[in-house]
């Protein structure tokens, strides 16, 4: 990386007063094919968020603090087969909060598991991780005391909620 000032433009490389708003010959949003594929990107965000929202709307109004991954879809299945999911209490901001897990879900949807996600940062109490990145499988041995009662049955995947902030 060679030295540069800091009111000097990344792209063009002259000194400027306002990097960020200046009129740059080499600002890659003048090339029409990157600005058409930053568009297109644009849209298709938009376009999987209405689906998200479309979906909450009609299925899940009242959550409030879940958000889902916009990459995910609410009707696509998240895990095939039987499962639990869960999360712990207490390791984050509030140390009141519990350890949460679901019942057994058979083939969840990605929208069945952000409703379980919505009950899971109530009963947590952590309400800055409120964003659903994913699921990872955990080995039932790392968690005896979360995932005990919740299964007996080997069948049952034990996942664990992937969150961000
Ligand atoms: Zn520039």
């Amino acid at each position: 990386m060679p030295f540069r000032l800091l009111n000097q433009c990344t792209d063009c490389e002259s000194i400027v007063d306002n990097v960020k708003n200046h009129d740059c010959p080499k600002d890659p949003m003048k090339d029409p094919v990157k600005r058409a594929a930053a568009k297109a990107w644009e849209a298709e965000f938009d376009r999987k968020t209405k689906v998200w929202d479309d979906w909450q709307e009609v299925n899940a109004p009242d959550i409030e603090y879940a958000r889902p991954s916009v990459n995910s879809n609410p009707t696509y299945i998240a895990f095939q087969g039987k499962c639990v999911i869960f999360g712990l209490g207490g390791e984050f901001w509030d140390e009141d909060g519990e350890d949460f897990v679901t019942n057994v879900l058979n083939n969840p949807t990605w929208g069945d598991v952000l409703i379980e996600f919505e009950k899971a940062i109530h009963t947590i109490k952590d309400t800055h991780h409120r964003f659903l990145e994913g699921l990872y499988p955990v080995d039932i041995k790392d968690w005896p005391n979360v995932v005990r009662k919740a299964v007996s049955d080997p069948n049952v995947t034990v996942l664990r909620f992937s969150t961000g902030s």
